[in-house]
């Protein structure tokens, strides 16, 4: 059984997959209700997921002993 091919993603390092987070400004509208801000996170523009880069190769004869 074959898979579809999908794209190499990963939980984005800076938001850990929680990209939009609501932040309470400490003040309440008038019907009671906290005022928040929306804010989206910067590295993956609110995906919660960055693209794996490609691994680099070893240099050869880095590792000598
Ligand atoms: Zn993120």
């Amino acid at each position: 059984m074959t898979h579809p091919a999908r794209p190499r993603m990963r939980h984005c390092p800076n938001c850990d997959g929680f990209p939009t987070v609501h932040i309470t400004t400490g003040h309440h509208r008038p019907d009671g209700t906290r005022a928040t801000l929306r804010v989206t996170c910067r590295t993956c523009h609110g995906t919660g997921l960055v693209r794996l880069s490609a691994p680099t190769p070893l240099a050869s004869g880095a590792a000598r002993d």
